[in-house]
């Protein structure tokens, strides 16, 4: 089956749902997704949103944004981050997700390399209300059609122009016809045997990126959250220890009870730290200490950590954390300007998919969901003054369905062997073909 659109969106995260609430309602716009609206790493995420406080607080947050990424950033990118937080942070807050207060206002909260409290969130399970309320406002709009069960499998193209998608939606082959189409299809983590993402998320975007001869960027910095809880038979993914617990003061410690690092500095250095800490102790895991908390503010301030880690047996008002390293987050993506924008046309990425340089080699803390607010909203609006002058030929697809599953499997060993090449020392976290 064909379907035409003006703007095709690939993910229901952030990215993908807040660009589809940016474009403008005379647009006809068609939103895909890989299995249920709902299973996305946005949906997922803890700890918060960072925004500068006040404009004053703007120069800090880009040095701490610099700092965290070993300097390997797209300043002008980190620019833009810092300058727009604050306004869509208040969108968000228009769009019904209810931070957490203060009798000052906003409750910030601490996390690795912010020089300030400056993340906002509602309590330890921002991604769910954060999805829960742009998902709200999607579904009201009249000009949006969501497909779920939906797969993107390769772009449709003419040259280096991107006219649509090939996809598979709950088993059939749909061709979509788009005048602007955006990637918005997430990380990579389900390319790993361990990591805190969605299974469903694997790196698709890369592997058409790869396949159309897309620009790709950095793809070789990968983030290692340093406490994702041990376990020795994971569920279906490994259950995070949020950055913000080590915040508000928990400590990392071995089994003698000693602390080896300061648990506030940059991700990649304390994921490093523990790795050693493991290897000298000959031990799978460390331990977070939180017992300078009170068993009341930990439920309160905790809530998911708590019961998740109840489930499994372990009362953290109580008992220490046994956590190790997977991973997380992706810097690297599809090669993107301050407008989304790809190398090729009418193509736009955004959110983990993407890379526009803001988080350099290593991502600061709460950075992402930022980010992904941030770009998207760019995408859309370049799109709403663009799109007029866009016009595709629509070009039949003759791909059967057993061709279309045959690509599919080769995205996947694409993105698995380009990943291997690049990950050496961690090759073996890597899932097989
Ligand atoms: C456990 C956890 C905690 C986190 N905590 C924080 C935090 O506190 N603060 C912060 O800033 N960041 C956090 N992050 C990172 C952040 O959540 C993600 O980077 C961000 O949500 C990515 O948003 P996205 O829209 O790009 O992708 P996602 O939210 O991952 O959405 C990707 C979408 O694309 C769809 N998709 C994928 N492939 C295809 C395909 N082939 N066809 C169709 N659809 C496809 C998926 O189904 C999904 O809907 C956390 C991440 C995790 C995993």
């Amino acid at each position: 089956m064909d379907i035409c659109t003006d703007v095709l969106i690939v993910g229901s995260g952030v990215a993908g749902l807040y660009a589809a609430l940016n474009l403008s309602s005379r647009l006809n716009v068609t939103l895909i997704t890989k299995t249920t609206v709902d299973e996305c790493n946005t949906y997922l995420a803890q700890g918060g949103i960072s925004t500068a406080r006040n404009k004053q607080d703007e120069p800090l947050f880009i040095d701490d944004t610099l700092r965290a990424g070993v300097y390997k950033n797209d300043i002008n990118a980190v620019k833009v981050l810092a300058e727009e937080s604050m306004d869509n942070i208040e969108n968000l807050v228009n769009y019904g997700v209810a931070f957490d207060l203060c009798e000052n206002g906003y409750e910030y909260t601490r996390e690795g390399a912010h020089s300030v409290n400056r993340i906002v969130h509602c309590a330890d399970e921002t991604g769910r209300k954060v999805f829960e309320a742009l998902w709200a406002s999607v579904k009201k709009k009249k000009n949006v059609t969501i497909y779920q069960n939906t797969e993107l499998i390769d772009i449709i193209r003419q040259g280096n122009i991107c006219c649509g998608s090939v996809t598979i939606s709950n088993g059939k082959i749909l061709n979509i016809h788009a005048k602007a189409t955006i990637l918005a299809s997430g990380g990579i983590g389900g390319l790993f045997k361990n990591s805190t993402n969605q299974r469903t998320v694997t790196g698709d975007g890369i592997a058409i990126a790869i396949r159309n001869n897309i620009a790709l960027k950095d793809l070789e910095y990968i983030q290692f959250h340093p406490t994702a809880l041990y376990e020795v038979s994971p569920h279906k993914k490994r259950f995070l220890i949020s950055e913000s617990v080590r915040g508000e003061g928990g400590k990392l410690i071995n089994s003698k009870g000693e602390r080896f690092i300061d648990e506030l500095l940059p991700r990649n250095v304390v994921a490093n730290a523990i790795y050693e800490e493991e290897n000298r102790t000959k031990s799978p895991y460390v331990f977070l200490d939180i017992s300078a908390m009170k068993g009341e503010f930990i439920v309160n301030r905790f809530p998911l950590i708590y019961s998740e880690c109840k489930k499994r047996g372990i009362d953290i008002t109580k008992q220490f954390i046994p956590v190790t390293p997977v991973q997380h987050y992706f810097m690297g993506g599809i090669q993107v300007d301050t407008f989304s924008r790809t190398s090729m046309e009418n193509l736009f990425a955004c959110g983990e998919v993407s890379c526009t340089g803001v988080h350099g080699a290593n991502r600061l803390a709460s950075n992402s969901l930022l980010e992904g607010l941030v770009f998207s909203r760019r995408a859309a609006k370049f799109i709403n003054d663009n799109i007029h002058s866009i016009d595709i030929k629509i070009t039949q697809s003759s791909l059967g369905l057993d061709e279309v599953q045959e690509l599919k499997r080769e995205n996947r060993s694409l993105a698995i062997n380009k990943f291997k090449l690049l990950v050496e020392d961690k090759a073996d976290e890597l899932v097989s073909c």
